[in-house]
């Protein structure tokens, strides 16, 4: 079925048949506690009578997301711990996250960010909040590049991210503007010249990462947004989530990356899921991740590759999930190292922050 708007409640998602009516119950108590969007796109997808439908699986509340276990927390990556100033994540020398907004087109039902996005998240920035954001980037030379994500930057209006690239593009030594978003896949329309041209900061280059976890979710629409996007000059390049049930496949995930080559994007993360509540039955074992990512080799072209990546919990930063820097240990868990060669263990201890 088609739908006119997104769907953001229960009610809705039974009204549409996402829902069975004997799971309504549990959905509900999930969308009391984090926030739902399925726009009509992915509606359009959904195979309402496949119970294992991939793309219901990301999008459409479930009662396993209720339960939580003692290593999953709040803020999985450590984004607060690394904030000087509000909106801004500051983890690495050269390069800041610039989240101006907690709202998405859809919530992913795995989303690493789940408590802080949504209609009751952390919001748009005030204006005041972003002259700060802004002036700490001005302020710091070594910071080469500014990932502007959230939330989706891209539900942001054409005038509202003309008004930040314009300021980005006042500063010198930023020369790198990074989108993250799921829009071009979710909701292409809203892919339009207006948007595009939003994008571009004068004498910087702009690269958009583009968030898709399935092939089915390259639609004919979704495949024209990215080309509008590519024919305008931008870089576009992917970031995948390893999610059980979804693309834990090794032909899932290799038909995935050949998706993303043949439409002009570059495949760049493929991320190990987070630690985020309630979301353990989307989590492989890292053994599982690295044999899958392991099947990938010969089997696909180099385009095709992905970094296999592990976001260490707590902020210390992404490692190579399958390199030398994750060492298994005897009882069963990992030792991890991070960019500044300090040790950690995965799954964390329950004390560790
Ligand atoms: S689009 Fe990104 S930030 Fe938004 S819910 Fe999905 S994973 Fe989270």
């Amino acid at each position: 079925m088609t739908a006119a708007r997104s769907l953001t409640t229960v009610a809705e998602l039974v009204e549409a048949g996402l829902v069975p009516e004997a799971r309504r119950a549990g959905a509900a108590a999930v969308a009391a506690r984090y926030a739902v969007a399925v726009t009509p796109s992915l509606v359009a997808l959904i195979d309402p009578a496949d119970p294992n439908d991939p793309v219901a699986r990301q999008f459409v509340p479930d009662a396993a997301e209720l339960v939580t276990l003692p290593e999953e927390r709040a803020d999985p990556i450590g984004d607060l711990a690394h904030s000087p100033v509000e909106g801004i994540v500051h983890r690495y020398p050269d390069r800041v996250l610039l989240k101006a907004v907690h709202v998405c087109p859809v919530y992913c039902r795995f989303c690493f960010r789940r408590e802080m996005v949504g209609p009751e998240g952390l919001g748009t920035l005030s204006a005041l909040a972003l002259d700060a954001a802004i002036a700490y980037i001005a302020a710091r030379p070594a910071i080469w590049e500014v990932i502007l994500t959230g939330g989706d930057p891209l539900v942001l209006s054409p005038r509202r991210l003309q008004a930040i690239l314009e300021r980005l593009a006042a500063i010198p030594h930023v020369k790198i503007v990074r989108f993250h978003s799921r829009v071009p896949v979710v909701d292409p329309a809203r892919v339009d010249t207006a948007l595009i041209a939003a994008l571009k900061a004068s004498g910087k280059t702009t690269y958009v990462a583009l968030h898709a976890n399935h092939p089915r979710e390259f639609t004919a629409e979704a495949r024209a947004a990215i080309a509008r996007i590519v024919d305008a000059g931008l870089v576009m390049v992917s970031q995948t989530v390893l999610l059980k049930g979804v693309n834990d496949d090794a032909a899932v995930l290799a038909d995935l990356m050949r998706t993303f080559v043949e439409n002009r994007v570059k495949p760049y993360y493929l991320h190990h899921p987070d630690l985020a509540p309630g979301t353990a039955h989307f989590r492989l074992t890292l053994a599982e991740g690295r044999a899958l990512v392991e099947s990938l080799r010969g089997r696909v072209s180099g385009l095709c590759q992905p970094a296999y990546i592990l976001d260490i919990p707590g902020g210390h930063g992404k490692v190579r999930a399958d390199s030398a820097a994750v060492e298994e240990a005897d009882d069963g868990c990992f030792r991890l190292r991070d960019f500044r060669g300090e040790t950690h263990l995965y799954p964390p201890r329950q004390d560790e922050t």
